[in-house]
């Protein structure tokens, strides 16, 4: 009942006080889900070409582009065109950061943000205000999917530290009071800080729980640790990718319900989700288009592809074929639930995370299953993959007490069934350094490889 009233009265009131358009939006997608493919496409196309002639207009690195090019805005007219604008890389993002800011976009409007930096170094970004809220909108039509319904309570465990402004200010947390939002900080999940959570989780009965992968984990640790009763949620929405079977299983365990699967980035937001079929996940080609490449060229249905995007929706600093730094599957299913926005079969992981194998193959997260599996069972307290070169890899390992020389052969045999016939080092070692940034990283690759 409460509910209800949020979702029709509170929730439309605030945002008509602070001019805010995501509902609108979210009428918009939600309509837009139903249409086929081809006219889908054809919304993609309306936009492309109004970001193309802004970005010509008004971009310095695109304009100097189109001309190293020798293209005019004129010659990118549909989907099939953008092939002739070159990658934005995370690295030019990086370098060309000034000039890749709209000189006729409002600075006022700007928000700037930076990455996490779990893809590599982190870099910083620009959206317009209007890419926010049709991101929110994807996400809340994501999550209508997944059984909630704006106005309901949801619990929220994200990196809150790089929001934190956001959501320190008044109208953060007017914000938050208003979406019925309760949230803990991933990066600063101590003890009490989980005790707290739980306990504010137990109190408030909220219907969903989202977050990011790895933080949801260790919430659902917590919980089954401290054999704290079971709940029931609606279901667990978690963004981004790479837990362990185990980690799931536990995770529906504890909540009481399925997983859902929602895939987005901090510089371009929502970018896909699963429907109740969980036939993979239905791309928000109404706000991007997608493309999955491999070597320049796009990869078939079925294989894997790096995951480039060009965010329809941001005239800030309009991202065209940005390089996001994950991999993925394309597919060409049609899904049962009758949604025209395409599918994506599988996100694979993030390219930084992929290894070669000694025949070419790229190794991604996944397959690391098994060797997460045996470690598990030996007596080591931490341990760390490095790829240093093609053909040489290194195991590096801080032994408990019962470790012993067989389970080096063990993690050697794995390793070289994972890897192929090349030079395994395990080395026992008392610590491992932490990276830059100060993370702990359980694998490294120290050679470039050129995906897109
Ligand atoms: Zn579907």
């Amino acid at each position: 009942m409460y509910s209800k009233f949020v979702r029709n009265v509170g929730i439309p009131l605030y945002c008509f006080a602070v001019r805010n358009p995501t509902f609108k939006y979210l009428r918009e997608l939600t309509k837009s889900q139903w249409f086929s493919s081809g006219e889908i496409q054809r919304i993609q196309e309306r936009k492309l070409r109004r970001l193309i002639i802004h970005a010509y207009e008004s971009v310095p690195y695109y304009r100097r582009t189109f001309r190293e090019n020798k293209l005019k805005s004129c010659d990118i007219k549909n989907l099939q065109d953008l092939v002739k604008l070159p990658i934005l890389s995370r690295n030019k993002v990086r370098d060309e950061f000034d000039v890749l800011l709209s000189g006729s976009y409002s600075r006022k409007k700007m928000r700037y943000g930076c990455t996490g930096g779990s893809t590599g170094e982190p870099i910083n970004f620009c959206t317009s205000t209007d890419n926010r809220h049709w991101s929110t909108a994807a996400r809340y039509l994501a999550w209508q999917w997944a059984g909630f319904e704006v106005g309901d309570k949801f619990a929220q465990v994200f990196g809150l530290h790089l929001d934190r402004p956001t959501f320190q200010s008044v109208k953060g947390k007017i914000d938050g009071k208003v979406k019925r939002r309760i949230s803990i900080d991933a990066y600063h999940m101590s003890q009490s800080a989980l005790q707290k959570f739980v306990k504010k989780i137990k109190t408030a009965k909220p219907k969903i729980l989202y977050g990011t992968a790895a933080s949801v984990a260790n919430l659902a640790k917590y919980i089954h640790d401290k054999g704290i009763a079971r709940f029931h949620l609606k279901s667990v929405i978690i963004d981004s990718m790479n837990l362990f079977e185990g980690e799931v299983k536990l995770i529906e365990k504890v909540f009481g319900c399925r997983v859902w699967w929602n895939y987005h980035n901090r510089e371009n937001g929502t970018f896909a989700s699963e429907c109740s079929e969980h036939n993979g996940y239905h791309l928000f080609s109404q706000n991007f288009v997608f493309e999955f490449i491999k070597k320049g060229e796009e990869v078939a249905p079925g294989e894997i592809g790096s995951i480039v995007v060009t965010d329809l929706t941001n005239f800030a600093m309009p991202f065209i074929r940005y390089e996001v730094g994950d991999l993925g599957v394309p597919s060409d299913d049609v899904c049962a639930c009758g949604r025209g926005m395409p599918l994506m079969r599988k996100l694979i992981g993030r390219t930084a995370d992929v290894f070669v194998s000694a025949t070419g193959e790229f190794i991604t997260a996944p397959l690391f299953g098994h060797f997460q599996h045996v470690v598990q069972k030996l007596d080591i307290r931490q341990y760390q993959i490095v790829q240093e070169t093609p053909t040489r890899t290194i195991v590096r390992i801080i032994p408990g007490q019962r470790y012993s020389s067989k389970d080096t052969q063990t993690i050697r045999k794995i390793m070289r069934s994972l890897m192929g016939n090349m030079q395994i080092d395990v080395k026992l070692v008392d610590s491992i350094a932490l990276s830059s940034s100060g993370k702990r990283q359980v694998k490294v690759r120290k050679f470039p490889i050129t995906f897109a």
